[in-house]
């Protein structure tokens, strides 16, 4: 799997994990979350590193707007390392 692909994954559960835990939600994201998860995907497909960047956590906080920056720094810290005990080898690839 490439790695773009691979933090699309790890964007996704985290930010599912934060709603399910936070919103109440369950199989699906509320409108916040989704629009969230939305944003990251596509700030992530404009990457100009691709393939070749370092690290999710790092790196791709910086094309973020303000307000999205903010969103997505709460869910990474919620749900970082909640998902790091779930998939160690997944996470220690990326951080
Ligand atoms: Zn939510």
């Amino acid at each position: 799997m490439d790695k773009l692909e691979n933090e699309k994954r790890l964007l996704e559960e985290m930010i599912k994990l934060y709603c399910k835990k936070k919103h109440g939600t369950e199989e699906n994201l509320c409108p916040d979350c989704k629009e969230l998860m939305e944003y990251a995907f596509y700030r992530l497909s404009k990457c100009p590193f691709g393939n070749n960047k370092k690290s999710c956590a790092s790196c791709n906080i910086k094309c973020y707007d303000k307000e999205h920056k903010d969103r997505i720094k709460e869910v990474m810290k919620f749900s970082g390392w909640r998902i790091f005990f779930r998939h160690p080898i997944m996470t220690l690839r990326h951080f």
